[in-house]
């Protein structure tokens, strides 16, 4: 096993900034120091970006499969219930979904994470549904969380209920995950009233999609230091409206961007951040900077999770969780934004690669990494574990071959 080595001839850029040209050293799964090369070393070619690998703060992962399913008649949900009934009764899950096994809907949905340069992702259900599958999956799933499904009193009932989940989230230095505010009912509408109440409201939080806020909700969770989870494909989807991003950002909450799953989100994160921007654009008719967006897929999220000093940037002691692209533009905020799956040169996870250009095929086996080759979109790459294979399982089992565009694998 390899456990030193460096990577040389990468322009640095995360939250932090931009260090041009630089030498990272990698021992074991950390990022050793900044400017220092390793007798092993990586090299690339010239003019290539280097960011912290992708956190995707809110998804399912038993839920992703395609096509999605909404409110139909060009009619829109009041809240998430409806859609929840929708589902339940979908073609798509009874006559497709429902003949692949869970644990390969949880590959599926690790590989649609890894294909967009994400290593961390959040699966929103309880522990007992996951803890089986997690271990298998070739890229990380959070398990230090506590979590509510909902905060209203016809939510799912998921954990041990709020006041419990949020004690063991403030003992253990753990998040307190849960959608709130996902709906314009009166209750849905109190998701931030409840949790004050109840003693809940503070810097473990993490609330996903919030788009019943109110201004004076926005004031409440930005004094509690709490994040959000902003998921604009899926609320736009299932709502045609999302949160109030911008008086979020105005107030200085913690805000990071999310997929949800394929069912009501985007294909990948990285159609999530474009669809972000745009959504903000339409909204409030100006920009929101490349600069501004990535920190909610990296840093942002990292310290809603309370990882900060273990992922999420670029420097001296944190895991080596990093992805390398080949840019389309030359602004390396914008070319993270315009980066589309074959883009990927290279992706860590503590040092161990899980997706990369043929060209660092070394690497996967020196790092003792099982792969296989595929072909995405003409480009030759190695990956961790086998998703052609999986995708092959997959079409058996629903009988046709099935597309799924979070994995596009030449075949
Ligand atoms: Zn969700």
């Amino acid at each position: 096993m390899l456990h030193t080595y460096s990577l040389s001839g990468l322009t640095m850029v995360s939250s932090a900034g931009v260090l041009p040209e630089r030498t990272l050293k990698v021992e074991n799964r950390r990022i050793r120091a900044l400017g220092d090369t390793a007798k092993h070393e990586v090299r690339f070619a010239a003019g290539l970006f280097c960011y912290p690998a992708l956190l995707n703060v809110h998804d399912h992962l038993r839920g992703n499969y395609l096509p999605r399913i909404g409110p139909t008649n060009g009619a829109y949900y009041l809240n998430w219930s409806y859609w929840e009934n929708d589902l339940r009764a979908s073609a798509v899950v009874l006559d497709e979904r429902a003949n692949i096994p869970v644990e390969q809907m949880y590959q599926l949905s690790a590989y649609k994470n890894l294909f967009s340069g994400v290593v961390t992702v959040n699966d929103h259900f309880p522990h007992e549904f996951n803890e089986p599958f997690i271990p298998g999956l070739p890229m990380r799933v959070i398990r230090d969380y506590t979590l509510a499904h909902e905060c209203s009193s016809f939510d799912l009932k998921w954990g041990d209920g709020i006041q419990v989940e949020h004690r063991r989230a403030v003992e253990r230095n753990h998040p307190f995950i849960t959608h709130l505010e996902e709906g314009f009912d009166a209750e849905s509408q109190d998701g931030v009233g409840i949790l004050e109440r109840l003693g809940c409201l503070d810097d473990h939080g993490v609330f996903i999609h919030c788009i019943g806020f109110s201004d004076e909700d926005i004031r409440r969770v930005a004094a509690a230091r709490a994040s959000v989870g902003w998921c604009p494909a899926s609320n736009l989807f299932m709502f045609n409206v999302t949160c109030k991003v911008r008086k979020m950002l105005e107030a200085g909450v913690n805000v990071s961007i999310g997929t949800d799953s394929t069912h009501t989100g985007s294909v990948n994160l990285l159609e999530e951040m474009r669809l972000a921007r745009a959504t903000y654009r339409r909204m409030y008719g100006e920009d929101l900077a490349a600069r501004r967006i990535m920190p909610m897929v990296t840093a942002n999220p990292a310290r809603a999770f309370r990882l900060q000093d273990r992922t999420g940037g670029i420097a001296a002691g944190l895991q080596a969780d990093l992805l390398v692209l080949r840019p389309r533009v030359a602004d390396p905020y914008e070319a993270l934004l315009a980066a589309q799956i074959e883009d990927i040169e290279l992706l860590l996870m503590e040092g161990t690669p899980l997706l990369g250009s043929v060209e660092h095929e070394e690497l996967f086996a020196l790092r003792e990494c099982p792969y296989t080759r595929v072909r995405v979109r003409g480009r030759a790459m190695c990956v961790k574990g086998d998703p052609a294979g999986l995708l092959a399982d997959v079409r058996r089992a629903v009988g046709f071959r099935k597309v799924l565009d979070y994995l596009p694998l030449d075949d």
